[in-house]
């Protein structure tokens, strides 16, 4: 594997390698759970996906945590004219998250920690920052001091000694000593309800935005991460919060590399709810669009360019799905004809087209040249069986690299997996009826018609179990 990625921090293409060698701890900023989110949010979690997928097909393993934010003013605000108590509120809106993921066939990540259910570990950690010099206290709240920091800006390369400092302000009804100062925790107000309230030694209130992150990433991942992604939006002032928390409180890197991916865009202005130029995806849906579709679309282009929506692009995400949906079939048809002769001319081809997309990968998740290898190959398949020059075992070895293929993009139809494995548990019944006749010839062929395609059959004391290959 020699698998480059941008990192944000050094502006610049750099080899990545765990910590760990082989495991990959990854932290990606998770939605506020207040309202459905858009096509535009939903982009960032696709390339996130793509991200994982892509670092497991490289033979990593991944963890991967990401936050729900359900304590903030917007979630308030909502559950207040909701009527509901904070939590029920929430609930609602992480369940229609969960629905757009599953939709999208976005892998789950291992742990979704809520911000609320992480209340003892960030005051915590706002305590080590207190020991360590980074926090005042003023009108009942914790602030970061900022000047405390001298890598504040770092990442996002703002220059925090021109922000307006020295002065006290009142910003966002709080009282702090600097504007470049931002609250750790937020003393209570008159008004705010029970719900979104918690008494702890650093007084009655609640966790400022930034602090979960850092919190709950350490938590479940270290204090120093491998990974930590989001989109451009977050970098400042989110993530350089996180770091002036993390890195305030421990002493030590807070993330080896930092990824962050660019807007979706309709008309070149960023899609946002409060712009109103936004789709959900049951919005999408609705206009006759399947979620798959909007999957490809997604992921089509690669996570540091701008994507710009339109109905047209989602138009030619259905035509691209129709062509590999369509050899698909074609070569299973084909795969199915006769035991395979052995791998010919043309299995060296689907051989040529995975290095390439996995090169392409390997080049800072470039997925328009990950597709671009795929579909030369889709090309020259088409070409090869209308010719009839396909033998069976090359279109095994092609309907093998779309599997492998798919591993990452996830946009083959799911109960094609079903009719795989039908197909692959029919075959091992014929084989176990040939071995029953003692016709090892052709239990032999039929594992070996299946290794072809990826297939590996091992014999257990419980009966025969099979797995894909890598
Ligand atoms: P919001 O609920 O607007 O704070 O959005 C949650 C997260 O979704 C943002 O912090 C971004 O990481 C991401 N996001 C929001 N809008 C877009 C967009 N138009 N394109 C890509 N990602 C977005
Ligand atoms: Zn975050």
């Amino acid at each position: 594997m020699s698998l480059t990625l941008f990192d944000t921090a050094a502006r610049a293409l750099v080899p990545f390698e765990p910590l760990v060698p082989g495991r990959v701890g990854i932290y990606t900023c998770g939605p506020t759970v207040y309202n459905r989110v858009h096509i535009g949010n939903l982009r960032t979690f696709v390339w996130e996906d793509v991200l994982c997928r892509s670092l497991r097909l490289l033979g990593l393993s991944v963890v991967q945590v990401m936050n729900l934010t359900d304590i903030d003013d917007k979630t308030i605000r909502g559950a207040v004219a909701a009527g509901v108590p904070l939590r029920e509120f929430t609930e609602r809106h992480a369940a229609t998250f969960f629905e757009d993921l599953a939709a999208l066939n976005v892998t789950p990540a291992d742990v979704y920690p809520r911000a609320t259910e992480h209340v003892p570990e960030m005051v915590e950690l706002v305590r080590r920052l207190a020991e360590r010099g980074h926090t005042y206290e003023s009108d009942g709240s914790i602030w970061f001091r900022i000047a405390s920091f001298p890598a504040y800006g770092r990442l996002s390369r703002i220059d925090p000694g021109a922000m307006r400092r020295g002065q006290r302000v009142a910003d966002d009804e709080y009282e702090k000593e600097d504007v470049r100062d931002f609250a750790l925790w937020k003393g209570a107000k008159e008004g705010e309800p029970e719900s979104a309230l918690w008494d702890t030694s650093l007084g009655r209130g609640r966790p400022g935005w930034h602090l979960e992150c850092s919190a709950m990433s350490m938590k479940y991942l270290g204090e120093t991460l491998d990974l930590h992604t989001g989109a451009v939006d977050n970098m400042f002032p989110h993530h350089e919060n996180e770091i002036a928390q993390s890195e305030g409180a421990t002493g030590k890197p807070f993330v080896r590399t930092w990824l962050h991916g660019e807007h979706l865009v309709v008309d070149g202005e960023k899609m946002a709810k409060s712009k109103g130029n936004f789709f959900t995806l049951p919005d999408v849906v609705a206009r006759g669009f399947t979620a798959r579709q909007v999957r490809y679309l997604l992921l089509s282009v690669p996570y540091r360019q701008k994507l710009n929506f339109t109905f047209d692009g989602l138009r030619a995400a259905a035509s691209a799905l129709e062509r590999l949906d369509s050899l698909d079939a074609r070569l299973a048809e084909r795969a199915a004809g006769a035991p395979p002769a052995g791998d010919g001319a043309f299995a060296g081809r689907a051989a040529e087209a995975s290095a390439g997309f996995r090169a392409a990968l390997e080049d800072d998740l470039n997925s328009a040249a990950a597709l671009g290898a795929l579909f030369s190959f889709v090309k020259e398949a088409n070409a090869a069986l209308e010719a009839g020059h396909l033998a069976p075992g090359d279109a095994a070895a092609g309907r093998a690299l779309l599997r492998e293929a798919d591993a990452v993009l996830g946009v083959l139809p799911k109960d094609e997996e079903a009719t795989l494995a039908a197909e692959v548990e029919a075959r091992i019944e014929a084989r176990q009826q040939a071995r029953k006749r003692r016709d090892f010839r052709t239990a032999d062929a039929i594992r070996d018609e299946l290794a072809a395609r990826g297939i590996l059959l091992e014999d257990t004391p419980q009966g025969v179990r099979w797995r894909r290959k890598g």
